[in-house]
């Protein structure tokens, strides 16, 4: 019987070259099976070494029957396997493979509980004086809870660590999705869904006034400066109107250079002092060609505002406004047409 450090370690050493060579050839882990193969990573057997040798050659299984014979004919009088080497090698594999298990971020506890109980198991295996039969039960149990958690831990983690990677991406893609549903990319304004939504929504009752905007003549601003400046216009307008918008006035880019500005809880003269203080600072905006160094000011635009009426149909709102601002670019631009109450 072992009893020395350097045995417990030999023997843990063996056990770990048996087991690998069980799986290898597909071999069951019964104890006459453990106890050749264990003898067979010691290569203290020579004989039996070479008729396993030759099994394996010739890629032969290993029937039960001749396992049994081979055991009989090297083993059964030997104590190479004696229960406490085994006692002490599964000892040290435990701890081992916890540890493996641990650095796979296991935190599966019903394995820590069979490695329990296997552990509780070991102790009685010197107390109780196990046969190797009753500890390669044991063994058979440990080996097959091991690889089964070791498999769904390390498929778990790594379907955990692409679901999460999967979930991040789905997230941010949403995010950006969301964000191209509802706004302007240029202006940062609500977009023409967004307006159409929100009048659909809208509480008629409390009285709701819509004003349309158009830039006046800002293709020769787009001929004369470049669509870049163009860009920066309209950006720059876009935040004069938005500026100018209290809790009650919402502003969208209705397309194009056109704006539009949804006002709740206001009567249509609230609505005209809306449009007309937005016609005053547009016409205070200025920009400043990077490329010449030149002021682009005296850009102007013109607006039509309708206020909902009871007999009105919601689309009606926004035609409504959109004439009144073809009003307005008939009688001259630059200027503000409301209804006509
Ligand atoms: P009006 O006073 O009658 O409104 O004249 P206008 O030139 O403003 O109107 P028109 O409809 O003839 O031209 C609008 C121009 O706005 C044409 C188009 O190239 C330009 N435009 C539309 N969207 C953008 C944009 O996002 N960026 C730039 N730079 N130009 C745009
Ligand atoms: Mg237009
Ligand atoms: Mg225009």
């Amino acid at each position: 019987m072992a009893d020395s450090d350097e045995s417990i370690d030999k023997s843990f050493q063996t056990l770990k070259q048996t087991i690998p060579l069980l799986l290898k050839h597909k071999i069951s882990a019964i104890p006459t099976n453990y106890a050749l193969w264990y003898t067979y990573a010691t290569g203290q057997c020579n004989e039996l070494n070479a008729e396993l040798d030759k099994m394996i050659e010739n890629d032969r299984p290993l029937s039960s029957a001749r396992a049994q014979e081979l055991h009989r004919n090297y083993l059964s009088d030997q104590q190479e396997v004696s229960t406490w080497q085994l006692r002490q090698s599964l000892e040290a594999m435990l701890v081992e493979l916890t540890q493996s298990l641990t650095d796979t971020r296991s935190d599966t506890h019903s394995f820590k509980n069979t490695m329990d109980i296997c552990l509780t198991d070991l102790e009685k295996v010197e107390r109780e004086g196990w046969s190797v039969e009753e500890v390669m039960t044991l063994v058979r149990e440990m080996v097959r809870e091991t690889q089964q958690i070791k498999r769904s831990t390390l498929d778990f983690t790594a379907s955990l660590a692409s679901a999460e990677k999967e979930i991040d991406q789905l997230r941010r893609q949403l995010a950006e999705s969301q964000k191209d549903a509802l706004y302007d990319g240029l202006t940062g304004l609500y977009n023409r869904r967004v307006l159409d939504e929100d009048i659909a929504a809208m509480e008629a009752e409390q009285g709701v006034c819509l004003i349309m905007i158009d830039i006046d003549h800002f293709k020769s601003i787009n001929d004369q400066y470049g669509h870049q400046m163009g860009d920066r216009v309209l950006k720059a307008i876009a935040k004069r109107i938005k500026d100018t918008c209290r809790d009650n006035a919402v502003p969208y880019r209705f397309g194009g250079e056109e704006f539009s500005v949804l006002m709740t809880a206001s009567k249509l003269s609230q609505a005209i002092h809306q449009a007309e203080s937005m016609r005053r600072t547009m016409e205070k905006v200025s920009v400043i060609d990077r490329r010449t160094g030149k002021t682009l000011n005296g850009i102007t635009a013109s607006f039509g505002v309708a206020e909902y009426k009871k007999d009105m149909r919601k689309s009606d709102l926004l035609e409504q406004a959109d004439k009144l601002l073809y009003e307005a670019k008939r009688l001259g631009r630059n200027r503000v047409m409301p209804m006509q109450n």
